[in-house]
Protein backbone atom coordinates (compact mmCIF):
# COMPACT_ATOMS: atom_id res chain seq x y z
CA UNK A 1 0.00 0.00 0.00
CA UNK A 2 1.10 3.42 -0.18
CA UNK A 3 1.23 5.72 2.11
CA UNK A 4 -2.03 7.52 1.50
CA UNK A 5 -3.75 3.97 2.09
CA UNK A 6 -3.79 3.30 -1.40
CA UNK A 7 -2.74 0.22 -4.03
CA UNK A 8 0.35 0.67 -5.11
CA UNK A 9 0.73 0.37 -8.57
CA UNK A 10 2.48 -3.45 -8.83
CA UNK A 11 -0.09 -3.97 -6.75
CA UNK A 12 -3.08 -2.86 -8.69
CA UNK A 13 -1.36 -4.46 -11.65
CA UNK A 14 -1.59 -7.96 -9.72
CA UNK A 15 -5.20 -7.10 -9.00
CA UNK A 16 -6.49 -7.05 -12.64
CA UNK A 17 -4.41 -10.21 -13.59
CA UNK A 18 -6.54 -11.90 -10.26
CA UNK A 19 -9.91 -10.24 -10.90
CA UNK A 20 -9.15 -12.32 -14.24
CA UNK A 21 -7.92 -15.38 -12.94
CA UNK A 22 -10.74 -15.33 -9.97
CA UNK A 23 -13.23 -15.68 -12.91
CA UNK A 24 -11.55 -18.93 -14.77
CA UNK A 25 -10.93 -20.42 -11.34
CA UNK A 26 -6.64 -19.97 -12.02
CA UNK A 27 -5.19 -22.76 -10.17
CA UNK A 28 -3.48 -21.42 -6.84
CA UNK A 29 0.06 -22.63 -8.29
CA UNK A 30 -0.17 -20.40 -11.28
CA UNK A 31 -1.49 -17.81 -9.28
CA UNK A 32 1.28 -17.65 -7.11
CA UNK A 33 4.16 -17.72 -9.65
CA UNK A 34 2.20 -14.97 -11.66
CA UNK A 35 1.80 -13.27 -8.54
CA UNK A 36 5.80 -12.46 -8.14
CA UNK A 37 8.96 -11.50 -10.61
CA UNK A 38 11.38 -14.05 -10.93
CA UNK A 39 14.48 -11.39 -10.51
CA UNK A 40 14.90 -8.24 -9.20
CA UNK A 41 18.17 -6.75 -10.09
CA UNK A 42 19.46 -3.29 -8.49
CA UNK A 43 23.08 -1.69 -9.79
CA UNK A 44 24.48 0.83 -8.65
CA UNK A 45 27.21 2.53 -10.60
CA UNK A 46 28.96 5.62 -10.80
CA UNK A 47 29.23 8.03 -13.88
CA UNK A 48 31.66 11.26 -14.28
CA UNK A 49 29.82 13.84 -15.04
CA UNK A 50 31.11 16.73 -17.56
CA UNK A 51 32.20 19.30 -14.41
CA UNK A 52 34.42 15.97 -13.26
CA UNK A 53 32.27 15.19 -10.25
CA UNK A 54 30.93 11.61 -9.85
CA UNK A 55 27.14 10.30 -9.28
CA UNK A 56 25.99 7.36 -8.40
CA UNK A 57 22.88 5.91 -10.37
CA UNK A 58 20.39 2.71 -9.45
CA UNK A 59 19.36 1.50 -12.28
CA UNK A 60 16.50 -1.98 -11.67
CA UNK A 61 15.92 -4.79 -14.20
CA UNK A 62 13.05 -6.95 -13.18
CA UNK A 63 12.27 -10.25 -15.00
CA UNK A 64 9.16 -11.21 -14.18
CA UNK A 65 8.74 -14.49 -16.16
CA UNK A 66 9.87 -16.51 -18.99
CA UNK A 67 8.13 -19.59 -19.52
CA UNK A 68 7.47 -18.75 -23.04
CA UNK A 69 10.76 -16.79 -24.03
CA UNK A 70 12.97 -14.89 -23.40
CA UNK A 71 12.18 -11.70 -20.49
CA UNK A 72 11.17 -8.91 -22.87
CA UNK A 73 10.67 -5.14 -21.98
CA UNK A 74 11.62 -1.59 -22.06
CA UNK A 75 13.78 0.45 -20.27
CA UNK A 76 12.60 3.29 -18.97
CA UNK A 77 14.45 6.60 -17.59
CA UNK A 78 12.40 8.98 -16.28
CA UNK A 79 12.35 11.21 -12.29
CA UNK A 80 9.78 9.17 -10.79
CA UNK A 81 11.19 5.43 -11.65
CA UNK A 82 11.21 3.42 -8.54
CA UNK A 83 11.24 -0.66 -7.71
CA UNK A 84 7.20 -0.95 -7.54
CA UNK A 85 6.64 0.86 -10.98
CA UNK A 86 9.33 -1.11 -12.63
CA UNK A 87 7.80 -4.15 -10.97
CA UNK A 88 4.25 -3.29 -12.07
CA UNK A 89 5.58 -2.56 -15.64
CA UNK A 90 7.58 -5.83 -15.75
CA UNK A 91 3.76 -7.79 -14.78
CA UNK A 92 2.51 -6.44 -17.91
CA UNK A 93 4.46 -7.60 -20.33
CA UNK A 94 4.36 -11.01 -19.45
CA UNK A 95 0.61 -10.75 -20.05
CA UNK A 96 1.20 -8.87 -22.72
CA UNK A 97 3.47 -11.32 -25.37
CA UNK A 98 1.46 -14.33 -23.98
CA UNK A 99 -1.76 -12.16 -25.27
CA UNK A 100 -0.30 -11.53 -28.64
CA UNK A 101 1.31 -14.65 -28.92
CA UNK A 102 4.87 -13.86 -29.07
CA UNK A 103 7.67 -16.11 -27.72
CA UNK A 104 8.72 -14.06 -24.90
CA UNK A 105 8.55 -13.46 -21.49
CA UNK A 106 7.94 -10.24 -19.66
CA UNK A 107 10.78 -7.65 -17.79
CA UNK A 108 10.85 -3.95 -17.61
CA UNK A 109 14.10 -2.20 -16.54
CA UNK A 110 14.23 1.33 -14.83
CA UNK A 111 16.89 4.48 -14.14
CA UNK A 112 15.52 6.95 -11.83
CA UNK A 113 16.86 10.34 -14.13
CA UNK A 114 15.60 13.19 -16.01
CA UNK A 115 17.60 12.76 -19.07
CA UNK A 116 16.92 16.68 -19.80
CA UNK A 117 19.50 17.24 -17.33
CA UNK A 118 22.26 15.87 -18.47
CA UNK A 119 24.19 16.27 -21.57
CA UNK A 120 24.41 13.80 -24.91
CA UNK A 121 28.10 12.91 -23.37
CA UNK A 122 26.60 12.34 -19.78
CA UNK A 123 24.08 10.40 -21.27
CA UNK A 124 26.25 7.76 -23.09
CA UNK A 125 28.41 6.79 -20.25
CA UNK A 126 25.25 6.79 -17.75
CA UNK A 127 23.50 3.91 -20.74
CA UNK A 128 27.15 2.28 -21.33
CA UNK A 129 27.97 1.98 -17.58
CA UNK A 130 24.01 0.76 -16.56
CA UNK A 131 24.75 -1.67 -19.78
CA UNK A 132 28.25 -2.87 -18.46
CA UNK A 133 26.48 -3.26 -14.34
CA UNK A 134 23.30 -5.26 -15.69
CA UNK A 135 26.42 -7.46 -17.52
CA UNK A 136 25.02 -10.95 -18.11
CA UNK A 137 21.81 -10.60 -17.24
CA UNK A 138 20.96 -9.76 -20.28
CA UNK A 139 21.59 -11.00 -23.92
CA UNK A 140 19.49 -11.76 -26.90
CA UNK A 141 18.57 -15.19 -26.01
CA UNK A 142 17.58 -14.16 -22.39
CA UNK A 143 16.45 -10.73 -21.50
CA UNK A 144 16.06 -8.33 -24.66
CA UNK A 145 15.27 -4.31 -23.13
CA UNK A 146 13.60 -2.02 -25.67
CA UNK A 147 12.70 1.95 -25.34
CA UNK A 148 9.63 3.16 -23.15
CA UNK A 149 9.52 6.57 -21.64
CA UNK A 150 12.78 8.75 -21.94
CA UNK A 151 14.70 6.31 -23.93
CA UNK A 152 14.90 5.59 -27.83
CA UNK A 153 16.63 3.99 -30.48
CA UNK A 154 19.93 6.41 -29.76
CA UNK A 155 19.91 4.31 -25.90
CA UNK A 156 19.18 1.21 -27.73
CA UNK A 157 22.09 1.80 -30.27
CA UNK A 158 24.53 2.66 -27.27
CA UNK A 159 23.09 -0.59 -25.51
CA UNK A 160 23.70 -2.91 -28.02
CA UNK A 161 27.48 -1.49 -28.93
CA UNK A 162 28.38 -1.31 -25.04
CA UNK A 163 26.76 -5.30 -24.91
CA UNK A 164 28.85 -6.15 -28.23
CA UNK A 165 32.10 -4.82 -26.87
CA UNK A 166 32.09 -6.86 -23.69
CA UNK A 167 31.36 -9.82 -25.87
CA UNK A 168 34.50 -12.10 -27.03
CA UNK A 169 35.51 -11.14 -30.31
CA UNK A 170 33.31 -14.32 -32.54
CA UNK A 171 30.35 -13.18 -30.94
CA UNK A 172 29.85 -9.77 -31.43
CA UNK A 173 28.20 -9.65 -34.97
CA UNK A 174 25.59 -12.12 -33.17
CA UNK A 175 24.66 -10.54 -29.93
CA UNK A 176 22.92 -7.42 -32.14
CA UNK A 177 19.47 -8.87 -30.49
CA UNK A 178 20.29 -8.04 -27.47
CA UNK A 179 17.76 -5.23 -27.21
CA UNK A 180 15.54 -3.94 -30.12
CA UNK A 181 13.90 -0.60 -31.32
CA UNK A 182 17.58 0.37 -32.40
CA UNK A 183 18.24 2.60 -35.47
CA UNK A 184 17.49 1.06 -38.74
CA UNK A 185 21.59 1.18 -39.65
CA UNK A 186 22.32 -0.50 -36.65
CA UNK A 187 19.94 -3.01 -37.03
CA UNK A 188 16.66 -1.95 -36.05
CA UNK A 189 13.29 -2.76 -38.27
CA UNK A 190 11.65 -0.87 -40.47
CA UNK A 191 8.19 0.74 -38.98
CA UNK A 192 9.54 0.09 -34.96
CA UNK A 193 9.86 3.79 -34.19
CA UNK A 194 6.36 4.08 -34.85
CA UNK A 195 5.09 0.79 -34.06
CA UNK A 196 3.50 1.20 -30.76
CA UNK A 197 1.17 4.29 -32.29
CA UNK A 198 0.52 2.04 -35.28
CA UNK A 199 -1.00 -0.88 -33.23
CA UNK A 200 -3.48 2.09 -31.19
CA UNK A 201 -4.70 3.20 -34.65
CA UNK A 202 -5.19 -1.06 -35.57
CA UNK A 203 -6.87 -0.71 -31.92
CA UNK A 204 -8.69 1.70 -33.12
CA UNK A 205 -9.71 0.49 -36.24
CA UNK A 206 -10.66 -2.58 -34.84
CA UNK A 207 -13.15 -1.36 -32.93
CA UNK A 208 -14.70 0.60 -35.11
CA UNK A 209 -15.18 -2.62 -37.21
CA UNK A 210 -17.24 -3.91 -34.42
CA UNK A 211 -19.08 -0.98 -33.60
CA UNK A 212 -19.64 -0.16 -37.74
CA UNK A 213 -18.12 3.70 -36.81
CA UNK A 214 -16.07 5.05 -39.67
CA UNK A 215 -12.82 6.26 -38.37
CA UNK A 216 -13.42 9.62 -40.03
CA UNK A 217 -16.24 9.92 -38.05
CA UNK A 218 -14.15 10.21 -35.15
CA UNK A 219 -12.66 13.09 -32.92
CA UNK A 220 -10.04 11.97 -30.22
CA UNK A 221 -7.67 13.85 -27.14
CA UNK A 222 -4.53 12.15 -26.43
CA UNK A 223 -2.46 12.67 -23.61
CA UNK A 224 1.06 12.45 -24.06
CA UNK A 225 2.92 13.40 -27.28
CA UNK A 226 6.22 11.21 -27.12
CA UNK A 227 7.04 8.90 -29.18
CA UNK A 228 3.75 6.30 -28.99
CA UNK A 229 1.98 9.50 -28.60
CA UNK A 230 2.90 11.74 -30.94
CA UNK A 231 2.54 8.51 -34.00
CA UNK A 232 -0.56 7.61 -33.20
CA UNK A 233 -2.62 11.42 -33.52
CA UNK A 234 -0.14 11.79 -37.19
CA UNK A 235 -1.39 8.14 -37.97
CA UNK A 236 -5.17 8.46 -36.72
CA UNK A 237 -5.43 12.23 -38.41
CA UNK A 238 -4.21 10.42 -41.69
CA UNK A 239 -7.08 8.02 -41.23
CA UNK A 240 -9.32 11.40 -40.98
CA UNK A 241 -9.68 11.81 -37.29
CA UNK A 242 -10.27 15.12 -35.86
CA UNK A 243 -7.61 15.26 -33.04
CA UNK A 244 -8.97 18.04 -31.12
CA UNK A 245 -6.71 18.33 -27.90
CA UNK A 246 -3.48 17.21 -27.60
CA UNK A 247 -1.46 17.61 -23.70
CA UNK A 248 2.48 16.87 -22.39
CA UNK A 249 4.10 17.61 -19.52
CA UNK A 250 4.41 21.44 -20.89
CA UNK A 251 0.68 21.70 -21.23
CA UNK A 252 -2.58 21.40 -23.28
CA UNK A 253 -3.46 22.70 -26.74
CA UNK A 254 -6.96 22.50 -27.99
CA UNK A 255 -8.05 23.21 -31.44
CA UNK A 256 -11.99 22.18 -32.49
CA UNK A 257 -11.22 22.13 -35.95
CA UNK A 258 -8.58 20.08 -35.12
CA UNK A 259 -4.99 20.33 -34.70
CA UNK A 260 -2.87 20.15 -37.13
CA UNK A 261 -0.51 17.41 -35.68
CA UNK A 262 2.11 17.23 -38.24
CA UNK A 263 3.32 21.00 -37.77
CA UNK A 264 2.49 19.93 -33.46
CA UNK A 265 5.38 17.10 -34.28
CA UNK A 266 7.68 19.76 -35.82
CA UNK A 267 6.76 22.51 -33.18
CA UNK A 268 7.87 19.49 -30.22
CA UNK A 269 10.86 18.55 -31.99
CA UNK A 270 11.83 22.70 -32.14
CA UNK A 271 10.78 23.45 -28.69
CA UNK A 272 10.84 20.37 -26.44
CA UNK A 273 6.87 20.34 -25.59
CA UNK A 274 3.26 21.44 -26.97
CA UNK A 275 3.17 24.34 -24.66
CA UNK A 276 2.88 27.56 -26.93
CA UNK A 277 1.67 25.85 -30.49
CA UNK A 278 0.20 28.53 -32.18
CA UNK A 279 -2.29 26.04 -34.04
CA UNK A 280 -4.13 25.54 -30.94
CA UNK A 281 -5.40 27.20 -28.37
CA UNK A 282 -3.65 26.87 -24.54
CA UNK A 283 -5.94 25.31 -21.76
CA UNK A 284 -5.84 24.06 -18.02
CA UNK A 285 -4.44 20.30 -18.20
CA UNK A 286 -7.90 19.16 -16.82
CA UNK A 287 -9.96 20.63 -20.05
CA UNK A 288 -8.42 17.79 -22.57
CA UNK A 289 -10.45 14.85 -20.64
CA UNK A 290 -13.75 17.26 -20.10
CA UNK A 291 -13.35 17.46 -24.40
CA UNK A 292 -16.07 16.94 -26.36
CA UNK A 293 -14.73 13.92 -27.88
CA UNK A 294 -15.62 10.62 -28.46
CA UNK A 295 -11.73 8.77 -27.94
CA UNK A 296 -9.71 9.57 -25.34
CA UNK A 297 -6.22 8.25 -25.97
CA UNK A 298 -3.36 8.31 -22.67
CA UNK A 299 -0.53 7.76 -23.86
CA UNK A 300 1.97 9.62 -21.08
CA UNK A 301 2.32 7.67 -17.69
CA UNK A 302 0.34 5.76 -15.43
CA UNK A 303 -2.46 6.83 -13.31
CA UNK A 304 -3.26 9.73 -15.46
CA UNK A 305 -7.29 8.71 -15.65
CA UNK A 306 -8.48 9.41 -12.09
CA UNK A 307 -11.87 9.15 -11.14
CA UNK A 308 -12.11 12.68 -11.10
CA UNK A 309 -11.28 13.31 -14.70
CA UNK A 310 -13.37 9.76 -15.62
CA UNK A 311 -16.27 12.22 -14.65
CA UNK A 312 -15.83 14.86 -16.67
CA UNK A 313 -15.03 12.62 -19.92
CA UNK A 314 -18.71 12.71 -22.18
CA UNK A 315 -17.25 10.06 -25.18
CA UNK A 316 -17.68 6.71 -25.73
CA UNK A 317 -14.14 5.15 -25.71
CA UNK A 318 -10.70 5.17 -23.95
CA UNK A 319 -7.37 3.44 -25.62
CA UNK A 320 -4.85 2.87 -23.42
CA UNK A 321 -1.87 3.68 -25.53
CA UNK A 322 0.27 4.00 -21.87
CA UNK A 323 0.36 1.26 -19.43
CA UNK A 324 -1.55 1.29 -16.38
CA UNK A 325 -3.01 4.98 -17.17
CA UNK A 326 -6.53 4.42 -15.50
CA UNK A 327 -6.87 4.60 -12.10
CA UNK A 328 -8.85 1.22 -10.64
CA UNK A 329 -11.83 3.47 -9.40
CA UNK A 330 -11.66 5.52 -12.90
CA UNK A 331 -12.05 1.72 -14.39
CA UNK A 332 -15.26 1.45 -12.73
CA UNK A 333 -16.85 4.30 -13.27
CA UNK A 334 -16.31 4.18 -16.56
CA UNK A 335 -17.45 1.08 -17.27
CA UNK A 336 -20.85 1.40 -15.59
CA UNK A 337 -21.14 4.59 -17.35
CA UNK A 338 -21.15 2.04 -20.87
CA UNK A 339 -17.40 3.46 -21.81
CA UNK A 340 -15.28 0.99 -23.39
CA UNK A 341 -11.62 0.87 -22.70
CA UNK A 342 -9.30 -0.96 -24.85
CA UNK A 343 -6.77 -2.53 -21.89
CA UNK A 344 -3.20 -1.71 -22.51
CA UNK A 345 -1.87 -5.00 -22.49
CA UNK A 346 -3.62 -5.25 -26.27
CA UNK A 347 -3.68 -1.56 -27.24
CA UNK A 348 -0.03 -0.56 -26.87
CA UNK A 349 1.14 -4.18 -28.02
CA UNK A 350 2.53 -2.86 -31.02
CA UNK A 351 5.80 -1.93 -29.95
CA UNK A 352 6.43 -5.41 -28.70
CA UNK A 353 5.29 -6.98 -31.72
CA UNK A 354 7.56 -5.98 -34.41
CA UNK A 355 10.34 -5.67 -31.72
CA UNK A 356 9.70 -9.58 -32.34
CA UNK A 357 10.20 -9.18 -35.82
CA UNK A 358 13.16 -7.14 -35.09
CA UNK A 359 14.76 -10.02 -33.57
CA UNK A 360 13.62 -12.14 -35.96
CA UNK A 361 15.33 -9.96 -38.70
CA UNK A 362 18.82 -9.83 -36.40
CA UNK A 363 18.93 -13.88 -35.88
CA UNK A 364 18.44 -14.20 -39.89
CA UNK A 365 20.33 -11.32 -40.63
CA UNK A 366 17.76 -10.08 -43.00
CA UNK A 367 15.86 -7.22 -43.27
CA UNK A 368 11.67 -6.76 -43.93
CA UNK A 369 10.56 -4.52 -46.23
CA UNK A 370 8.03 -1.73 -44.37
CA UNK A 371 4.48 -3.91 -46.38
CA UNK A 372 6.08 -7.07 -44.66
CA UNK A 373 6.16 -5.24 -41.30
CA UNK A 374 3.02 -3.87 -41.62
CA UNK A 375 1.11 -6.48 -42.55
CA UNK A 376 1.91 -9.07 -39.96
CA UNK A 377 2.11 -6.25 -37.48
CA UNK A 378 -1.62 -5.79 -38.21
CA UNK A 379 -2.24 -9.71 -37.86
CA UNK A 380 -0.92 -10.11 -34.42
CA UNK A 381 -2.82 -7.31 -33.77
CA UNK A 382 -6.27 -7.79 -34.97
CA UNK A 383 -6.18 -11.64 -34.08
CA UNK A 384 -5.00 -10.73 -30.51
CA UNK A 385 -8.44 -8.20 -30.38
CA UNK A 386 -10.38 -10.84 -31.82
CA UNK A 387 -9.56 -13.63 -29.22
CA UNK A 388 -10.35 -10.80 -26.57
CA UNK A 389 -13.92 -10.26 -28.50
CA UNK A 390 -14.95 -13.62 -28.86
CA UNK A 391 -14.24 -13.71 -24.97
CA UNK A 392 -15.90 -10.92 -24.06
CA UNK A 393 -18.82 -12.61 -25.89
CA UNK A 394 -18.42 -15.78 -24.17
CA UNK A 395 -18.17 -14.74 -20.60
CA UNK A 396 -19.69 -11.39 -20.63
CA UNK A 397 -16.77 -10.05 -18.60
CA UNK A 398 -14.64 -6.84 -19.73
CA UNK A 399 -12.16 -6.32 -22.51
CA UNK A 400 -9.28 -6.29 -19.89
CA UNK A 401 -10.77 -9.32 -18.24
CA UNK A 402 -10.89 -11.06 -21.38
CA UNK A 403 -7.32 -10.12 -22.67
CA UNK A 404 -5.73 -11.30 -19.00
CA UNK A 405 -7.67 -14.56 -19.75
CA UNK A 406 -6.39 -15.31 -23.14
CA UNK A 407 -3.06 -14.44 -21.85
CA UNK A 408 -3.71 -17.11 -18.84
CA UNK A 409 -4.57 -19.84 -20.82
CA UNK A 410 -1.41 -19.54 -23.04
CA UNK A 411 0.49 -19.20 -19.99
CA UNK A 412 -0.91 -21.97 -17.78
CA UNK A 413 -1.48 -24.64 -21.05
CA UNK A 414 2.87 -23.91 -21.04
CA UNK A 415 2.83 -24.78 -17.47
CA UNK A 416 1.12 -27.67 -17.93
CA UNK A 417 2.89 -28.99 -20.32
CA UNK A 418 6.56 -28.63 -19.03
CA UNK A 419 5.36 -28.74 -15.44
CA UNK A 420 7.18 -26.76 -12.65
CA UNK A 421 10.76 -27.82 -12.17
CA UNK A 422 12.38 -29.74 -10.52
P1 LIG B 1 8.00 9.32 -24.39
O1 LIG B 1 9.02 9.61 -23.35
O2 LIG B 1 8.41 9.28 -25.81
O3 LIG B 1 6.78 10.37 -24.28
C1 LIG B 1 6.10 10.59 -23.09
C2 LIG B 1 5.11 11.72 -23.29
O4 LIG B 1 4.34 11.88 -22.09
C3 LIG B 1 5.77 13.07 -23.57
O5 LIG B 1 5.01 13.77 -24.53
C4 LIG B 1 5.67 13.78 -22.23
O6 LIG B 1 5.67 15.19 -22.35
C5 LIG B 1 4.33 13.27 -21.75
N1 LIG B 1 4.16 13.43 -20.30
C6 LIG B 1 5.02 13.13 -19.32
N2 LIG B 1 4.49 13.46 -18.12
C7 LIG B 1 3.27 13.99 -18.39
C8 LIG B 1 2.24 14.52 -17.57
N3 LIG B 1 2.36 14.56 -16.24
N4 LIG B 1 1.10 14.96 -18.18
C9 LIG B 1 0.97 14.92 -19.52
N5 LIG B 1 1.92 14.42 -20.34
C10 LIG B 1 3.04 13.97 -19.78
O7 LIG B 1 7.32 7.93 -23.93
P2 LIG B 1 6.57 6.87 -24.85
O8 LIG B 1 7.58 5.89 -25.32
O9 LIG B 1 5.68 7.57 -25.83
O10 LIG B 1 5.69 6.11 -23.75
C11 LIG B 1 4.41 6.60 -23.33
C12 LIG B 1 3.64 5.48 -22.68
O11 LIG B 1 3.50 4.39 -23.60
C13 LIG B 1 4.31 4.86 -21.44
O12 LIG B 1 3.31 4.43 -20.56
C14 LIG B 1 5.03 3.65 -22.01
O13 LIG B 1 5.26 2.65 -21.02
C15 LIG B 1 4.01 3.21 -23.03
N6 LIG B 1 4.56 2.33 -24.08
C16 LIG B 1 5.59 2.74 -24.86
C17 LIG B 1 6.05 1.91 -25.87
C18 LIG B 1 7.14 2.33 -26.82
O14 LIG B 1 7.40 1.59 -27.78
N7 LIG B 1 7.77 3.47 -26.67
C19 LIG B 1 5.49 0.63 -26.03
C20 LIG B 1 4.43 0.25 -25.20
C21 LIG B 1 3.97 1.11 -24.24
Amino acid sequence: MTAGGQRSLHEAAVAQFHHAADLIDLEPRYREILSYPKNEIIVNFPVTLDDGTLKVFTGYRIQHNNILGPFKGGLRFHPDVDLDEVRALAAWMTFKTALVALPFGGAKGGLTIDPADYSEGEMRRVVRRFTHALGSNIGPDHDIPAPDMGTSSQTMDWLMDTYANMSSPGFRQSVKGVVTGKSVAVGGSVGREEATGRGVLYSLRHWCGEKDVRLDELSIAVQGFGNVGSHFAVLAAEAGCVIRGVADHTGTVVNEEGIDVEKLRVWVAEHGGVADFAGADAVDTEELFALDVDVLVPAALENQLTVERAKTFSGRLVIEAANGPTTPDAVDYLLNQGVEIVPDILANAGGVIVSYFEWLQNKSARAWSFDDVDKRLRELVWQAHDKVVHCVRERDCSRRDAAYIVALDRLVDVYNRRGIFP
